[in-house]
């Protein structure tokens, strides 16, 4: 009974794969804010380096890994997959629970994943710095250690509410020399503009990607880099799935279910996509859920629409699922999954019903996190929970049932800097939070319909 299947380096993935070479219905293109026309990709050169562009717009199927992205990806890739032993035995499930751990990266989460080959392809064609922005600080952990490595300053706009509740990830950000900004900040126009309506705004991600965008557009030696959402990204995640295709191989097992939480949408791609590849060509019926919060919807609430990226309405119009770019979600500690809006490439495979997508309250998550961490002893990291909370919700429907399914999930993070937020579950201070109806339908109402 082997408990962990692990891979050599040699078998890290030599390519990317891209789902939309194998879509029935592929994404609808991106709209320019003011024309309402599709954008080119000379649009997006201001923000991004050519060849990030170029992989935006693919219709390749494979996409070649470059040497130095393998050459980086190998500091902590092939990551393990486990056999769940432990939390089938807790869950007394005749289910088979695997899981892609993907916290073993230097910054804790999947992100290094896009951020290594992001930062390298900046550097490839002589950009300076790099200005993002981060929720929970996940994403800029990763780039600010991926710019470090490749030789680029790296500027951060992180959402003022995890800054104020995860210092840890600032200073680690600040050790791979990143400078870090609480956002909204007072060191841009679109900070500065919310900042006058709402002196308190503990920010969003919407708002930190307006900070970082007007700091990167103007500017040639500055580039911006986004951690999810995107083509480009959820194209590099798949490196998490390539793996884990040959792990369950190894396993001898297909997955049934697969599972992951769900903020943009890019450790949810990265595992499940080179899986639904084979429900697309080969015929197969894998169930791929999208988990989220309940009090961040936009898959199971929010509309199919044209929405901007971000809050002030800078980015070009993307159609996906959204909550309106408007939304500004409950400070719950899944930091990662407090976005308005989903990635393109997925919002059309739910439209399409090839992908399933679940909301789960954030007591439920913490409570499947605690019981994960004592049957398996990793802690996950908050949003990480809430594909936990799918898991058990199926766990105990193949009990029920008694059937012996088989369930790989992401456990695409560890909660080590998010401990504040469990030893608030453990007083009792964590709420849960629900949209009303009338809430969903003012902050969707004005979007265009698609
Ligand atoms: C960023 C992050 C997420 C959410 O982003 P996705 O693009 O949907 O993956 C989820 N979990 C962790 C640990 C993260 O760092």
């Amino acid at each position: 009974m082997e408990k962990k299947i692990l891979l050599t380096e040699k078998e890290i993935p030599s390519h990317w794969y891209n789902i939309i070479a194998s879509m029935p219905n592929k994404p609808l293109p991106p709209l320019h804010p003011g024309t309402r026309q599709p954008i080119g990709p000379e649009m997006l050169e201001p923000l991004f380096p050519m060849e990030l562009i170029k992989q935006e717009v693919t219709g390749e199927k494979y996409v070649e890994i470059p040497d130095a992205v393998r050459e980086a990806y190998k500091l902590y890739r092939p990551t393990p997959l486990y056999r769940a032993y432990g939390l089938e035995a807790a869950l007394d499930t005749p289910a088979h629970i695997y899981y892609k751990y993907e916290g073993v990266s230097p910054s804790g989460s999947h992100k290094p994943n896009t951020a290594i080959p992001q930062a390298y392809y900046n550097k490839q064609q002589g950009v300076k710095r790099i200005v993002t922005e981060t929720g929970a600080g996940q994403w800029g952990s990763a780039l600010s250690f991926a710019c470090n490595m490749f030789g680029l300053e790296c500027e951060v706009y992180m959402v003022k509410v995890s800054y104020n509740q995860k210092p840890y990830r600032r200073i680690m950000m600040e050790t791979f020399g990143a400078k870090v900004y609480a956002s909204p900040s007072d060191h841009t126009e679109s900070g500065r503009k919310i900042l006058a309506a709402d002196p308190h705004s503990p920010g969003s991600l919407g708002i930190a990607i307006s900070e970082a965008i007007e700091r990167a557009a103007p500017d040639p030696d500055t580039k911006y880099a986004l951690g999810s959402v995107l083509n480009h990204v959820l194209l590099h995640q798949t490196v998490v799935g390539q793996e884990a295709l040959i792990q369950m191989e190894k396993a001898g097992e297909l997955p049934d279910i697969i599972v992951a939480p769900f903020g943009g949408g890019s450790n949810f791609a990265g595992l499940s996509f080179p899986f639904l590849r084979l429900n697309l060509e080969e015929g197969k019926k894998i169930r791929a859920i999208a988990s989220e919060p309940l009090s961040c919807p936009k898959l199971t609430r929010g509309v199919f629409s044209y929405d901007f990226g971000d809050t002030i309405g800078m980015t070009p119009l993307l159609p996906m699922y959204t909550l309106g770019h408007e939304f500004v979600p409950a400070s719950i500690h899944a930091g990662g999954l407090r976005y308005h809006g989903a990635g393109v490439i997925v919002s059309q495979l739910l439209k399409d019903k090839l992908i399933e997508a679940r909301a789960h309250a954030q007591l439920e998550c913490f409570e499947a996190g605690v019981k994960f961490a004592r049957a398996e002893g990793i802690i996950p990291a908050p949003e990480a929970t809430h594909a936990l909370a799918t898991v058990f919700q199926e766990a105990a429907k193949a009990r029920e049932e008694g059937t012996r399914k088989t369930i790989l999930f992401n456990l695409c993070g560890h909660g080590h800097f998010d401990m504040q937020a469990y030893g608030d579950y453990f007083a009792g201070k964590l709420e849960d939070h629900e949209l009303t109806d009338a809430e969903i339908s003012d902050l969707t109402s004005k979007l265009i319909a698609v």
